[in-house]
Protein backbone atom coordinates (compact mmCIF):
# COMPACT_ATOMS: atom_id res chain seq x y z
CA UNK A 1 0.00 0.00 0.00
CA UNK A 2 1.37 3.51 -0.99
CA UNK A 3 1.21 6.22 1.85
CA UNK A 4 -2.93 6.83 1.79
CA UNK A 5 -4.98 8.81 4.51
CA UNK A 6 -8.70 9.19 4.92
CA UNK A 7 -9.27 12.97 4.58
CA UNK A 8 -12.35 14.23 6.35
CA UNK A 9 -14.84 14.17 3.35
CA UNK A 10 -14.40 10.43 3.21
CA UNK A 11 -14.96 9.40 6.94
CA UNK A 12 -18.42 10.97 6.49
CA UNK A 13 -19.18 7.46 4.00
CA UNK A 14 -17.37 5.61 6.72
CA UNK A 15 -20.54 3.66 7.77
CA UNK A 16 -22.57 3.76 4.56
CA UNK A 17 -23.64 0.07 3.89
CA UNK A 18 -22.72 -1.54 6.75
CA UNK A 19 -25.43 -3.46 8.46
CA UNK A 20 -26.53 -2.49 11.55
CA UNK A 21 -26.00 -6.32 12.61
CA UNK A 22 -22.25 -5.50 11.62
CA UNK A 23 -22.82 -2.46 13.51
CA UNK A 24 -23.83 -4.28 16.62
CA UNK A 25 -21.07 -6.90 16.06
CA UNK A 26 -18.89 -4.25 15.94
CA UNK A 27 -19.52 -3.21 19.47
CA UNK A 28 -20.00 -6.67 20.77
CA UNK A 29 -16.42 -7.53 21.09
CA UNK A 30 -15.65 -8.16 24.45
CA UNK A 31 -11.36 -8.51 23.51
CA UNK A 32 -11.63 -12.04 25.19
CA UNK A 33 -9.36 -13.27 22.76
CA UNK A 34 -10.74 -17.09 22.51
CA UNK A 35 -11.09 -16.29 18.56
CA UNK A 36 -6.67 -15.98 18.66
CA UNK A 37 -6.44 -20.03 19.89
CA UNK A 38 -8.48 -20.65 16.54
CA UNK A 39 -6.54 -18.30 13.86
CA UNK A 40 -4.33 -19.70 11.36
CA UNK A 41 -2.70 -16.02 10.95
CA UNK A 42 -1.66 -16.40 15.10
CA UNK A 43 -0.46 -19.56 14.62
CA UNK A 44 1.79 -18.39 12.65
CA UNK A 45 3.13 -14.67 14.00
CA UNK A 46 1.79 -14.89 17.41
CA UNK A 47 1.16 -11.29 16.71
CA UNK A 48 -1.93 -10.29 18.37
CA UNK A 49 -1.58 -6.30 16.63
CA UNK A 50 -3.05 -7.95 13.83
CA UNK A 51 -5.76 -10.16 15.74
CA UNK A 52 -9.63 -10.04 15.25
CA UNK A 53 -10.18 -7.89 18.42
CA UNK A 54 -7.30 -5.38 17.24
CA UNK A 55 -9.11 -5.26 13.74
CA UNK A 56 -12.42 -4.04 14.92
CA UNK A 57 -10.69 -2.09 17.99
CA UNK A 58 -8.66 -0.21 15.18
CA UNK A 59 -11.88 -0.06 12.93
CA UNK A 60 -14.05 1.25 16.04
CA UNK A 61 -11.43 3.95 16.57
CA UNK A 62 -11.84 4.98 13.27
CA UNK A 63 -15.49 5.61 13.76
CA UNK A 64 -15.10 7.37 16.97
CA UNK A 65 -12.62 9.60 15.54
CA UNK A 66 -15.39 10.41 12.87
CA UNK A 67 -18.29 10.36 14.85
CA UNK A 68 -17.86 10.65 18.66
CA UNK A 69 -17.88 13.27 21.20
CA UNK A 70 -14.53 15.11 20.07
CA UNK A 71 -15.81 14.73 16.57
CA UNK A 72 -19.66 16.69 17.15
CA UNK A 73 -17.08 19.67 19.71
CA UNK A 74 -14.01 19.74 17.24
CA UNK A 75 -14.81 18.10 14.02
CA UNK A 76 -13.86 14.48 12.38
CA UNK A 77 -10.46 13.79 12.87
CA UNK A 78 -8.63 12.48 9.73
CA UNK A 79 -7.47 8.34 9.58
CA UNK A 80 -3.34 9.30 9.66
CA UNK A 81 -1.05 7.20 7.30
CA UNK A 82 0.09 5.23 10.22
CA UNK A 83 -3.19 4.30 11.88
CA UNK A 84 -4.68 3.66 8.47
CA UNK A 85 -1.62 1.39 6.85
CA UNK A 86 -1.66 -0.94 9.93
CA UNK A 87 -5.35 -1.54 9.80
CA UNK A 88 -5.35 -2.26 6.56
CA UNK A 89 -1.78 -4.75 7.16
CA UNK A 90 -4.27 -6.53 9.90
CA UNK A 91 -7.33 -6.32 7.38
CA UNK A 92 -5.02 -8.19 4.64
CA UNK A 93 -2.80 -10.05 6.88
CA UNK A 94 -6.40 -12.80 7.11
CA UNK A 95 -7.19 -15.99 5.14
CA UNK A 96 -10.76 -14.63 5.64
CA UNK A 97 -11.06 -17.93 6.97
CA UNK A 98 -13.68 -17.44 9.02
CA UNK A 99 -11.93 -19.67 11.97
CA UNK A 100 -12.52 -17.13 14.65
CA UNK A 101 -16.14 -16.73 13.87
CA UNK A 102 -17.94 -20.13 15.14
CA UNK A 103 -15.87 -19.72 18.42
CA UNK A 104 -16.16 -16.08 18.85
CA UNK A 105 -18.11 -16.04 22.63
CA UNK A 106 -20.60 -13.35 21.64
CA UNK A 107 -21.44 -14.78 17.73
CA UNK A 108 -19.77 -12.56 15.48
CA UNK A 109 -19.96 -13.49 12.27
CA UNK A 110 -16.20 -12.17 11.60
CA UNK A 111 -15.87 -13.79 7.77
CA UNK A 112 -18.67 -11.29 6.66
CA UNK A 113 -17.31 -8.62 8.91
CA UNK A 114 -13.92 -8.73 6.87
CA UNK A 115 -15.46 -8.72 3.53
CA UNK A 116 -17.49 -6.13 4.86
CA UNK A 117 -14.66 -3.86 5.90
CA UNK A 118 -12.29 -4.73 3.30
CA UNK A 119 -15.06 -3.40 0.69
CA UNK A 120 -15.40 -0.41 2.87
CA UNK A 121 -12.03 0.69 2.36
CA UNK A 122 -11.46 -0.04 -1.43
CA UNK A 123 -14.52 2.07 -1.78
CA UNK A 124 -13.44 4.91 0.13
CA UNK A 125 -10.18 4.98 -1.86
CA UNK A 126 -7.61 2.22 -0.64
CA UNK A 127 -5.47 0.91 -2.52
CA UNK A 128 -5.17 -3.71 -1.02
CA UNK A 129 -1.78 -4.52 -0.22
CA UNK A 130 0.38 -6.81 -2.13
CA UNK A 131 -0.44 -7.95 -5.58
CA UNK A 132 -4.39 -8.02 -4.59
CA UNK A 133 -5.22 -4.93 -7.15
CA UNK A 134 -3.71 -7.25 -10.09
CA UNK A 135 -6.93 -9.84 -9.07
CA UNK A 136 -9.01 -7.01 -10.97
CA UNK A 137 -6.53 -6.18 -13.73
CA UNK A 138 -5.61 -9.72 -14.80
CA UNK A 139 -9.90 -10.44 -14.78
CA UNK A 140 -10.59 -7.30 -16.72
CA UNK A 141 -7.88 -8.31 -19.12
CA UNK A 142 -8.14 -11.71 -19.61
CA UNK A 143 -11.47 -13.00 -17.52
CA UNK A 144 -9.33 -14.89 -14.95
CA UNK A 145 -7.66 -14.07 -11.84
CA UNK A 146 -4.13 -16.07 -13.15
CA UNK A 147 -4.07 -13.97 -16.42
CA UNK A 148 -3.69 -16.63 -18.42
CA UNK A 149 -5.02 -16.94 -22.18
CA UNK A 150 -8.85 -17.68 -22.06
CA UNK A 151 -8.47 -20.53 -24.78
CA UNK A 152 -6.70 -22.73 -22.03
CA UNK A 153 -9.43 -22.81 -19.60
CA UNK A 154 -10.04 -26.47 -19.98
CA UNK A 155 -10.47 -27.71 -23.71
CA UNK A 156 -6.38 -28.02 -23.63
CA UNK A 157 -6.53 -31.32 -21.72
CA UNK A 158 -10.06 -32.62 -22.66
CA UNK A 159 -9.88 -36.28 -22.92
CA UNK A 160 -11.54 -37.47 -26.26
CA UNK A 161 -14.17 -39.75 -24.56
CA UNK A 162 -15.49 -37.06 -22.40
CA UNK A 163 -18.50 -35.66 -24.51
CA UNK A 164 -19.84 -31.95 -23.68
CA UNK A 165 -23.28 -31.20 -25.19
CA UNK A 166 -24.37 -28.19 -26.56
CA UNK A 167 -27.28 -27.73 -24.33
CA UNK A 168 -28.34 -29.80 -21.33
CA UNK A 169 -30.59 -29.03 -17.60
CA UNK A 170 -26.94 -29.99 -15.62
CA UNK A 171 -24.58 -27.52 -16.23
CA UNK A 172 -20.70 -27.75 -15.06
CA UNK A 173 -18.95 -24.28 -14.45
CA UNK A 174 -15.47 -24.53 -13.93
CA UNK A 175 -13.65 -21.39 -12.24
CA UNK A 176 -10.37 -19.95 -12.50
CA UNK A 177 -8.73 -21.81 -9.84
CA UNK A 178 -9.49 -25.65 -11.04
CA UNK A 179 -8.94 -24.16 -15.25
CA UNK A 180 -5.35 -23.31 -14.47
CA UNK A 181 -4.43 -24.47 -11.09
CA UNK A 182 -6.17 -28.06 -10.67
CA UNK A 183 -7.44 -29.56 -14.47
CA UNK A 184 -7.09 -32.76 -12.97
CA UNK A 185 -10.24 -31.89 -10.59
CA UNK A 186 -11.91 -31.09 -13.53
CA UNK A 187 -11.28 -34.36 -14.84
CA UNK A 188 -12.49 -35.75 -11.87
CA UNK A 189 -15.84 -34.41 -11.79
CA UNK A 190 -16.03 -34.89 -15.84
CA UNK A 191 -15.62 -38.27 -15.44
CA UNK A 192 -17.89 -39.20 -12.40
CA UNK A 193 -20.39 -37.03 -14.56
CA UNK A 194 -19.89 -39.50 -17.40
CA UNK A 195 -20.20 -42.55 -14.94
CA UNK A 196 -23.24 -42.08 -14.03
CA UNK A 197 -24.62 -41.59 -17.59
CA UNK A 198 -25.37 -37.44 -16.74
CA UNK A 199 -25.56 -35.59 -20.25
CA UNK A 200 -24.10 -32.33 -19.19
CA UNK A 201 -22.84 -28.89 -20.92
CA UNK A 202 -20.03 -26.58 -20.19
CA UNK A 203 -19.59 -23.31 -21.37
CA UNK A 204 -16.45 -22.69 -23.99
CA UNK A 205 -13.42 -21.43 -22.64
CA UNK A 206 -13.97 -18.16 -23.68
CA UNK A 207 -17.47 -17.64 -22.65
CA UNK A 208 -16.66 -18.67 -18.92
CA UNK A 209 -15.22 -15.64 -17.12
CA UNK A 210 -14.18 -15.52 -13.61
CA UNK A 211 -17.36 -16.24 -10.98
CA UNK A 212 -15.67 -12.87 -8.95
CA UNK A 213 -15.36 -14.36 -5.95
CA UNK A 214 -11.34 -13.10 -5.20
CA UNK A 215 -12.15 -9.73 -6.12
CA UNK A 216 -15.14 -9.94 -4.02
CA UNK A 217 -13.16 -11.25 -0.89
CA UNK A 218 -10.46 -8.60 -1.05
CA UNK A 219 -12.97 -5.95 -1.64
CA UNK A 220 -12.93 -4.92 -5.13
CA UNK A 221 -16.38 -5.16 -6.29
CA UNK A 222 -16.86 -2.94 -9.10
CA UNK A 223 -16.23 -5.41 -11.66
CA UNK A 224 -19.07 -7.68 -10.18
CA UNK A 225 -21.89 -6.74 -11.87
CA UNK A 226 -20.38 -7.37 -15.48
CA UNK A 227 -19.18 -10.78 -14.71
CA UNK A 228 -22.34 -11.76 -12.90
CA UNK A 229 -24.49 -10.54 -15.70
CA UNK A 230 -22.07 -11.91 -18.89
CA UNK A 231 -21.97 -15.35 -17.20
CA UNK A 232 -25.62 -16.17 -16.17
CA UNK A 233 -26.77 -14.63 -19.46
CA UNK A 234 -23.85 -17.68 -21.04
CA UNK A 235 -25.62 -19.97 -18.39
CA UNK A 236 -29.16 -19.38 -19.79
CA UNK A 237 -28.22 -20.02 -22.92
CA UNK A 238 -26.86 -23.54 -22.76
CA UNK A 239 -30.34 -24.51 -21.13
CA UNK A 240 -29.17 -25.05 -17.86
CA UNK A 241 -31.29 -25.61 -14.93
CA UNK A 242 -28.78 -27.37 -12.36
CA UNK A 243 -25.51 -25.63 -12.54
CA UNK A 244 -22.78 -28.13 -10.88
CA UNK A 245 -19.62 -26.38 -9.35
CA UNK A 246 -16.02 -28.03 -7.58
CA UNK A 247 -14.75 -24.64 -6.00
CA UNK A 248 -16.56 -24.11 -2.72
CA UNK A 249 -15.15 -20.24 -3.19
CA UNK A 250 -17.45 -20.48 -6.62
CA UNK A 251 -20.34 -22.34 -4.28
CA UNK A 252 -20.35 -19.63 -1.71
CA UNK A 253 -20.21 -16.61 -4.24
CA UNK A 254 -22.83 -18.72 -6.65
CA UNK A 255 -24.70 -19.05 -4.00
CA UNK A 256 -24.66 -15.67 -1.33
CA UNK A 257 -23.08 -13.17 -3.50
CA UNK A 258 -24.39 -13.71 -7.81
CA UNK A 259 -28.28 -13.43 -6.31
CA UNK A 260 -27.53 -9.86 -4.63
CA UNK A 261 -25.45 -8.69 -8.08
CA UNK A 262 -28.30 -10.17 -10.01
CA UNK A 263 -31.12 -8.80 -8.40
CA UNK A 264 -32.97 -11.72 -7.54
CA UNK A 265 -33.00 -15.23 -7.20
CA UNK A 266 -31.07 -17.08 -9.81
CA UNK A 267 -32.85 -18.78 -12.70
CA UNK A 268 -30.90 -21.82 -11.97
CA UNK A 269 -29.86 -24.27 -9.05
CA UNK A 270 -26.58 -24.38 -7.47
CA UNK A 271 -25.15 -27.52 -6.31
CA UNK A 272 -21.92 -28.89 -5.14
CA UNK A 273 -20.06 -31.64 -7.21
CA UNK A 274 -19.70 -33.89 -3.99
CA UNK A 275 -23.45 -33.25 -3.60
CA UNK A 276 -24.45 -34.51 -6.81
CA UNK A 277 -21.63 -37.27 -6.91
CA UNK A 278 -23.45 -38.89 -3.79
CA UNK A 279 -26.92 -38.53 -5.00
CA UNK A 280 -25.68 -41.03 -7.76
CA UNK A 281 -23.97 -43.41 -5.45
CA UNK A 282 -27.19 -43.20 -2.97
CA UNK A 283 -29.58 -44.31 -5.82
CA UNK A 284 -27.03 -46.59 -7.53
CA UNK A 285 -26.37 -44.55 -10.93
CA UNK A 286 -23.28 -44.38 -9.58
CA UNK A 287 -20.82 -47.65 -8.80
CA UNK A 288 -17.09 -48.15 -8.34
CA UNK A 289 -15.71 -51.44 -9.47
CA UNK A 290 -11.81 -50.91 -7.96
CA UNK A 291 -11.11 -51.28 -4.42
CA UNK A 292 -7.60 -49.39 -2.43
CA UNK A 293 -6.56 -50.00 0.11
CA UNK A 294 -6.06 -46.75 2.46
CA UNK A 295 -6.47 -44.48 5.38
CA UNK A 296 -7.67 -40.80 4.43
CA UNK A 297 -8.72 -37.68 6.17
CA UNK A 298 -10.54 -35.12 4.46
CA UNK A 299 -9.62 -31.19 4.91
CA UNK A 300 -12.69 -29.10 5.23
CA UNK A 301 -12.67 -25.75 3.20
CA UNK A 302 -13.01 -22.98 4.81
CA UNK A 303 -16.05 -21.69 2.03
CA UNK A 304 -17.93 -25.30 2.63
CA UNK A 305 -17.75 -25.70 6.40
CA UNK A 306 -18.22 -22.00 7.89
CA UNK A 307 -18.85 -20.18 4.26
CA UNK A 308 -20.75 -17.07 3.84
CA UNK A 309 -23.83 -19.21 4.51
CA UNK A 310 -23.05 -21.95 6.95
CA UNK A 311 -22.48 -25.10 6.64
CA UNK A 312 -23.53 -26.80 3.30
CA UNK A 313 -22.19 -30.16 2.31
CA UNK A 314 -19.62 -31.44 4.31
CA UNK A 315 -21.37 -34.29 6.30
CA UNK A 316 -22.41 -35.45 2.76
CA UNK A 317 -18.90 -35.02 1.44
CA UNK A 318 -17.98 -37.85 4.43
CA UNK A 319 -20.99 -40.19 3.38
CA UNK A 320 -19.15 -40.26 -0.29
CA UNK A 321 -15.52 -40.60 0.95
CA UNK A 322 -16.40 -43.31 3.17
CA UNK A 323 -18.63 -45.49 0.55
CA UNK A 324 -15.32 -45.72 -1.49
CA UNK A 325 -14.11 -49.52 -1.82
CA UNK A 326 -11.56 -50.18 0.77
CA UNK A 327 -11.30 -46.72 2.54
CA UNK A 328 -10.55 -46.26 5.88
CA UNK A 329 -11.81 -42.34 6.75
CA UNK A 330 -9.96 -41.28 9.86
CA UNK A 331 -11.00 -37.39 11.30
CA UNK A 332 -8.55 -34.98 12.05
CA UNK A 333 -9.11 -33.03 15.26
CA UNK A 334 -10.31 -30.08 13.75
CA UNK A 335 -12.70 -30.74 11.12
CA UNK A 336 -16.17 -29.00 10.09
CA UNK A 337 -17.10 -25.70 11.50
CA UNK A 338 -13.45 -25.66 13.39
CA UNK A 339 -11.24 -26.42 10.36
CA UNK A 340 -7.73 -25.26 10.19
CA UNK A 341 -7.20 -22.91 7.45
CA UNK A 342 -4.66 -24.23 4.73
CA UNK A 343 -3.65 -21.02 4.55
CA UNK A 344 -3.95 -20.91 0.72
CA UNK A 345 -6.80 -17.87 0.90
CA UNK A 346 -8.41 -14.55 1.33
CA UNK A 347 -5.70 -13.09 -1.13
CA UNK A 348 -3.06 -14.07 1.71
CA UNK A 349 -0.59 -15.98 -1.15
CA UNK A 350 -0.49 -12.26 -3.12
CA UNK A 351 0.41 -10.51 0.11
CA UNK A 352 2.10 -12.59 2.43
CA UNK A 353 2.90 -16.16 0.92
CA UNK A 354 5.65 -16.95 3.59
CA UNK A 355 2.81 -17.39 5.83
CA UNK A 356 1.08 -19.70 3.55
CA UNK A 357 3.85 -22.00 3.42
CA UNK A 358 3.87 -21.97 7.28
CA UNK A 359 0.00 -22.79 7.51
CA UNK A 360 -0.11 -25.40 5.27
CA UNK A 361 2.57 -27.24 7.06
CA UNK A 362 0.23 -27.17 10.12
CA UNK A 363 -2.67 -28.47 8.10
CA UNK A 364 -0.47 -31.29 7.08
CA UNK A 365 0.74 -32.65 10.81
CA UNK A 366 -2.72 -32.46 11.44
CA UNK A 367 -3.77 -34.98 8.90
CA UNK A 368 -0.09 -37.15 9.94
CA UNK A 369 -1.54 -36.95 13.78
CA UNK A 370 -4.69 -38.51 12.78
CA UNK A 371 -2.77 -41.46 11.09
CA UNK A 372 -3.91 -40.44 7.35
CA UNK A 373 -1.96 -41.30 4.82
CA UNK A 374 -4.01 -39.46 2.22
CA UNK A 375 -5.26 -36.01 2.92
CA UNK A 376 -8.05 -35.67 0.59
CA UNK A 377 -9.53 -31.84 -0.29
CA UNK A 378 -11.83 -30.63 -2.85
CA UNK A 379 -10.50 -26.81 -2.97
CA UNK A 380 -8.71 -25.43 -5.66
CA UNK A 381 -6.83 -23.18 -3.60
CA UNK A 382 -5.75 -25.76 -1.26
CA UNK A 383 -4.85 -27.76 -4.02
CA UNK A 384 -2.72 -25.02 -6.03
CA UNK A 385 -0.52 -25.64 -2.64
CA UNK A 386 -0.09 -29.32 -1.76
CA UNK A 387 -0.42 -30.99 -5.17
CA UNK A 388 0.99 -27.75 -7.42
CA UNK A 389 2.94 -26.03 -5.53
CA UNK A 390 1.68 -23.10 -7.02
CA UNK A 391 2.93 -20.72 -3.83
CA UNK A 392 6.14 -18.39 -3.69
CA UNK A 393 8.96 -18.69 -1.88
CA UNK A 394 10.17 -22.06 -3.17
CA UNK A 395 9.47 -25.01 -1.64
CA UNK A 396 12.70 -26.06 0.51
CA UNK A 397 13.99 -28.78 2.02
CA UNK A 398 11.87 -27.69 5.57
CA UNK A 399 8.91 -28.82 3.22
CA UNK A 400 9.66 -31.92 2.18
CA UNK A 401 10.21 -32.86 5.65
CA UNK A 402 6.40 -32.25 6.32
CA UNK A 403 4.66 -33.77 2.93
CA UNK A 404 6.98 -37.01 4.00
CA UNK A 405 4.90 -40.08 4.58
CA UNK A 406 1.54 -38.39 2.99
CA UNK A 407 -0.33 -38.17 0.29
CA UNK A 408 -2.44 -35.46 -1.09
CA UNK A 409 -5.37 -35.59 -3.60
CA UNK A 410 -8.67 -34.28 -4.72
CA UNK A 411 -11.89 -36.31 -3.73
CA UNK A 412 -12.95 -36.89 -6.97
CA UNK A 413 -9.74 -37.29 -9.10
CA UNK A 414 -9.13 -39.68 -6.22
CA UNK A 415 -12.60 -41.48 -6.55
CA UNK A 416 -12.63 -41.29 -10.46
CA UNK A 417 -9.16 -44.35 -10.09
CA UNK A 418 -11.41 -46.60 -8.45
CA UNK A 419 -14.68 -46.42 -11.50
S1 LIG B 1 -10.74 -15.03 9.33
FE1 LIG B 1 -9.23 -16.67 9.76
S2 LIG B 1 -7.22 -15.71 9.38
FE2 LIG B 1 -8.73 -14.04 9.55
S3 LIG B 1 -8.64 -13.39 11.69
FE3 LIG B 1 -10.29 -14.95 11.53
S4 LIG B 1 -9.32 -16.93 12.01
FE4 LIG B 1 -7.67 -15.43 11.59
S1 LIG C 1 -13.90 -14.32 20.47
FE1 LIG C 1 -15.34 -12.73 19.78
S2 LIG C 1 -15.62 -11.41 21.57
FE2 LIG C 1 -13.75 -12.62 21.95
S3 LIG C 1 -12.07 -11.31 21.15
FE3 LIG C 1 -12.68 -12.68 19.49
S4 LIG C 1 -14.18 -11.45 18.32
FE4 LIG C 1 -13.99 -10.46 20.34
Amino acid sequence: MGKEALEKEKLKHLLDNISKEQLIELEACVTCSECLNWCPIQDVTKDPSISTPSKIKMFKKFVDNAYGLRAKIFGPKPIDEESLAKFIDALYTCTGCGGCGPVCEVGIHTQRLWWTLRRKMVDLGVTPPGGIPNLVKFVKETRNIYNQPQEERFRIWLPEDIKIAEKAEVGYFEGCGLSYNAAPMVEGALRIFKASGTEFTMLDPEEEWCCGFPPAVTGQWEILQELVDHNIEKIEERGISKLIVSCPCCLQQLRAVWPKVYGGKLPFKVEHVIQFAWEKVDNGELEFSKSIDDVVTFHDPCQLSRGLKGPAVIETVRKFIKSLPGVEFVEMERHGETTRCCGAGGGIRLYKPELAMEMGKLLIQDAKNAGAKTLLMCCPACYAVYVHRRIAPPYGEEWKKYEAGIRFNDVLQYAMKLL
